[in-house]
């Protein structure tokens, strides 16, 4: 398209934006010259941006007339651009944009706008792989790790891949754990020490993903009991909470939604464990009557919706008996939608094999599934991991992540954020940060200030997809919301509202409520 060149130089066609641009440019007063290869440069930005139906051409003209203008004085007709050539130019911008966006808008907003987006996240992208690997970014250190703890183990290649071989290999005592990986003496006399009082149990899987020679690997941290479980305690464990089980196997505190604690087992048991009441110490395998009583219990409180199956870990179950429970569940006409909560997917992914997607899929066709797991760094993600989770999603939705926010582990934005955008990528939706909880003395040693939980959380804001920020919450007899409000002030119907991102304030009309009362409205008018 081209323009047509108008007579007069109207200004006033153009928007606010436009006219300071145009003002600020000014045309006259050439004064000095500028030096020759600035002038053939202003002469050939010039050139392109006639000759081409782009904006893009448009917007470097202006851009190099207005640096030059702001550094030196140059005013345009210095490099022989004058008034009329730029109101030509920028009617032809409006008239080429889809959305009529104006020369001054894109390049005295638009531009800077973007630019300071850009710089509040160069830190994260210039430290991200380096503080917060994802094990796709390490997968040769963990292959290499693998073959070394396949062989210490004598695994075979079908061991290594299933399941039961992962579940019968794993490393349950000190002596094991010290063939497989570094660990200074000290340690491993304080490990011993622990594992007298805590139930250590890493699958083989789990444990090649600890880096070599890195100190505190977030993955050692999570799975390797320390000093500190037996060492800060000095109280008692809190009892099994028997103040929320109205019935057998049922942990309740909301109307709609209840938990079923269907096993003990975990794959992997966390030093972090919030149930560590509950688990580990030594398998157990619930009697058919202890799950009838807690289904009985959802089929007479036709308040439920919503079940959770939980344990310890609910992919721990078998088959058919994870098949029999969501079977039980789907024939409870108030019983809407079912969760599987589980960390199998990144402690031992090969569990995730046909027939339990086929079990989750058939009851998803059914009502709803949601599998939720938990995932505290980037490194947890594999690609094994990762398709364990592209299978799940495609079978049924997407996983959610409940992470818990841990020292060490995964306290800071760039391991915050890695974590989010990593899982994101690994099909997998991030869906709450739990705070630490205080109830267990285990371990306060990896607890985080609720403060620098809220940094993190906010940050992420306008800095990554919305998609990929989870909420924050702390565990107190229920989930409960930490997150800061971010409205400063609220005066008649109008309020004052923070950017979580930088700080800015901007004032929000809210509804009218005299409108919003009144009843007759829209067809009711009629
Ligand atoms: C976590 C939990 C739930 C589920 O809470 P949502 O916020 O719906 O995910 C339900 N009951 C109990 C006992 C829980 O611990
Ligand atoms: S998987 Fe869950 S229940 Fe099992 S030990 Fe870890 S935190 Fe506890």
């Amino acid at each position: 398209m081209k323009t047509k060149p108008t007579a007069e130089p109207l200004t006033s066609a153009f928007d606010g934006y436009t006219r300071t641009l145009l003002d600020e440019l000014g045309s006259d007063g050439a004064g000095e010259t500028p030096p020759p290869e600035d002038v053939n440069r202003a002469a050939s930005l010039l050139d392109t941006a006639r000759k081409n139906d782009l904006t893009g051409p448009i917007v470097e003209l202006f851009a190099y007339l207005l640096e030059q203008k702001r550094s030196s004085g140059y005013t345009p007709s210095a490099f022989g651009v004058d008034g009329q050539t730029l109101i030509d130019l920028a009617r032809k911008h409006e008239a080429i944009d889809e959305h009529l966006v104006s020369i001054g808008g894109r390049l005295t907003q638009a531009l800077p706008i973007a630019a300071d987006a850009n710089d509040r996240v160069d830190a994260y992208l210039r430290e991200k792989d380096e503080v917060a690997p994802s094990g796709i970014e390490i997968w040769d250190t963990i292959l290499e790790n693998q073959q070394r703890i396949k062989k210490k183990l004598s695994m075979s290649d079908s061991d290594w891949n299933s399941f039961q071989g992962q579940i019968r290999c794993a490393i349950d005592s000190v002596e094991t754990l010290a063939d497989l990986i570094d660990l200074p003496p000290q340690a491993i006399e304080m490990i011993s020490r622990v594992t007298k009082a805590y139930r250590m149990r890493i699958t083989p899987y789990y444990t090649s993903l600890i880096m070599p020679g890195r100190i505190n690997d977030p993955i050692m941290l999570q799975s390797i009991p320390t000093g500190e479980m037996i060492d800060n305690a000095g109280v008692e464990i809190p009892p099994v909470a028997a103040d929320h089980s109205p019935a057998r196997l049922i942990d309740q505190f909301y109307p709609r939604v209840v938990t079923i604690k269907a096993t003990n087992m975990c794959a992997m048991y966390c030093t972090h464990c919030l149930r560590i009441a509950h688990i580990g110490r030594k398998d157990k395998v619930y009697s058919r009557e202890a799950y009838i009583e807690a289904i009985d219990y959802i089929r007479a409180n036709d308040r439920i919706r919503d079940v959770l199956i939980t344990g310890g870990d609910a992919f721990v179950l078998p088959n058919p008996m994870i098949r029999w429970i969501l079977e039980q569940l789907d024939t409870i006409d108030h019983v809407t939608v079912k969760r599987l909560g589980t960390r199998v997917p990144v402690t031992a992914p090969m569990r995730v094999d046909s027939e339990l997607l086929d079990i989750l899929e058939e009851s998803n066709d059914q009502k709803p599934i949601r599998v939720v797991t938990q995932i505290n760094t980037a490194q947890e993600i594999t690609p094994v991991s990762r398709n364990a989770f592209r299978r799940i999603s495609k079978r049924c939705f997407t996983v959610l992540n409940q992470a818990v926010l841990l020292k060490g582990i995964n306290d800071s934005r760039v391991k915050m954020w890695k974590l989010c955008e990593t899982i994101q990528e690994a099909y997998v939706r991030p869906y709450y940060i739990f705070n630490c909880s205080y109830r267990n003395p285990q371990f306060t040693h990896f607890r985080v200030p609720i403060e620098v939980g809220r940094d993190i959380v906010e940050s992420m804001y306008g800095n990554i997809s919305g998609d990929a920020i989870p909420r924050y919450i702390a565990t107190a007899g229920g989930k409960i919301p930490l997150h800061r409000s971010n409205v400063v002030s609220a005066e008649d119907h109008s309020y004052t509202l923070r950017k979580p991102w930088n700080g800015q304030q901007v004032s929000y009309p809210d509804a009218d409520p005299e409108l919003y009362n009144n009843d007759l409205f829209a067809f009711k008018n009629y």
